[in-house]
């Protein structure tokens, strides 16, 4: 069942037969000539006709092929990291796919690599788009999956390995939608870059590097994080939802100190109690609820899925966001208490030198994840306020994460996104949200570049093991996949 090591025969003819969905869709598609496909074809120079879709059955097998590859390299971090090797790979398939070798630059970093690719465009008046992704993936231990997470392998009709979902098998499909569009004959007015960065799992330094470089881009595709759902009962694409915006990553560390003492004479004083008293009342603290128009975007697009509290709760919270009962619904399920706005806990705490001593010294990491707009010393003013405690001390210290804005719902954007979504599925929901983690999307931000995520690929939400055991993603998803990441360069460099 293993592919091919040479990625090419085997594949096809396991796509063949796991691919049903691919064929059907390009049926469809060819039904579609009136609109989507209608407006892809307008985008074609002097009325260049290329027919059919971008993400056929060679163009799967492609990306496919590259993503086994890419899999077998352990790009982690660490002692033998082969990131810089993906970026070698990609770099050939662009090379392949008629990238010029002066436009592809590969920079060795710290045991790492990253890549940035140009494909210039006719008006060089017009800012880049950029095409943003990361080549390297978190640790697996081949002892806890159920097979070498570092050799790719197609079961059922999905693709598994570590990288199968964040982020190989997109990366992949990124290089090859550039390159059918280059084969189709197509001239972007608008450059485009397609850059990898080689550390977006640990320390995301290259990924500042590689926004500092393109600080002048008019907009980037991150095709890491969001992506399509795909329904758990009918196994039908639900709902397409892209992030404008992410929340800011923070640690605080408190302190709180005492002389300290022989514990056969406790005093009222403890150092160990007071920070409990401390983490306490911060865990009591609730910063005010917020929406902005991606959350509220978010609430009213993904409300018909939810329970039916939950729905009625977030189309209440997208109407009036100080809506009590809402806030107490959304509040009370850990995977919406935050949508709503800041959240912070305690998650690690260390005090106490001796089981005969009173406490010393106590600390404690306070982790928040804080809705965009607001400086990260603002945060810690408030919890300063909330510890009321001036026997505290409270401290920032984030490392590798940056404040940013949430990026502008640009209409040309959301329109894109649109048309990219139903060129493929055309009934399907498009909506925006706020992503909870922090991606290289930060670092664009913070330097005032629109960034958007928009992974092509659909699955299921019960299927997706990205950072877990047993990474896999339906290969069904990557002709539409390639298609949409096709559609939405098109729009967005024409
Ligand atoms: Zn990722």
């Amino acid at each position: 069942m293993f592919l091919s090591e040479n990625g090419d025969g085997l594949i096809s003819s396991k796509i063949d037969a796991a691919s049903p969905p691919c064929v059907f869709r390009l049926g469809r598609k060819h039904a579609f000539l009136g609109s989507a496909l209608g407006v892809a074809l307008a985008f074609g120079v002097a009325g260049q006709a290329w027919s059919a879709s971008f993400g056929d059955r060679q163009a799967v097998a492609a990306s496919l092929a590259l993503a086994e590859k890419a899999i077998a390299l352990r790009s982690v971090a660490g002692p033998g990291n082969q990131t810089p090797q993906v970026a070698q790979l990609f770099r050939d398939a662009l090379i392949a796919g008629g990238f010029a070798t002066s436009d592809i630059v590969i920079t060795p970093a710290e045991g790492t690599a990253y890549l940035i690719a140009r494909w210039p465009g006719s008006d060089p008046s017009l800012k880049p788009l950029v095409i943003s992704g990361h080549m390297d993936v978190v640790e697996a231990k081949a002892e806890d999956w159920t097979h070498d997470p570092f050799k790719a392998k197609i079961e059922k009709g999905f693709l598994l390995g570590r990288g199968a979902t964040d982020m190989k098998l997109d990366d992949a499909i990124a290089i090859e939608a550039l390159v059918q569009l280059k084969r189709a004959g197509y001239k972007p007015r608008r450059a485009i870059v397609i850059e990898f960065s080689g550390d977006e799992e640990t320390t995301m330094a290259t990924g500042a590097i590689i926004a500092d470089k393109l600080s002048g881009a008019e907009m980037v595709l991150n095709v890491d994080g969001a992506n399509g759902v795909i329904d758990e009962k009918t196994g039908k694409p639900d709902y397409f939802a892209w992030e404008g915006g992410e929340k800011t990553y923070a640690d605080y560390q408190l302190v709180v100190t005492n002389p300290g003492g022989h514990s056969s004479e406790p005093r009222p004083l403890n150092a160990i109690d007071e920070m409990a008293e401390d983490l306490l009342r911060i865990q009591h603290y609730r910063f005010r609820p917020e929406l902005n128009e991606l959350s509220r975007g978010y609430f009213l697009g993904a409300a018909q899925w939810e329970s039916a509290p939950i729905g009625a709760a977030m189309r209440a919270f997208a109407a009036e966001p100080t809506n009590e009962d809402a806030i107490e619904t959304l509040s009370a399920d850990p995977s919406f208490v935050g949508r709503i706005g800041t959240t912070c806990v305690v998650t690690e705490i260390n005090g106490g030198h001796a089981l005969n001593a009173l406490p010393q010294r106590v600390t404690a990491n306070v982790n928040c994840r804080i809705f965009p707009g607001h400086p990260r010393a603002d945060i810690l003013n408030e919890l300063r306020q909330a510890a009321a405690d001036p026997g505290m001390t409270i401290t920032d210290v984030t490392a590798g994460s940056v404040e940013t804005p949430a990026s502008p719902m640009r209409a040309d954007v959301v329109r894109a996104i649109e048309h990219a979504v139903h060129g493929v599925y055309p009934n399907v929901a498009v909506f925006p949200a706020l992503g909870s983690g922090a991606s290289d999307s930060m670092w664009f931000r913070s330097r005032g570049v629109p960034s958007y995520a928009v992974s092509p690929l659909f699955i299921r939400n019960s299927d997706s093991f990205m950072h877990g055991l047993n990474e896999r993603t339906p290969i069904a998803s990557v002709g539409p996949a390639i298609d949409i990441v096709a559609t939405l360069v098109t729009d967005l460099s024409r």
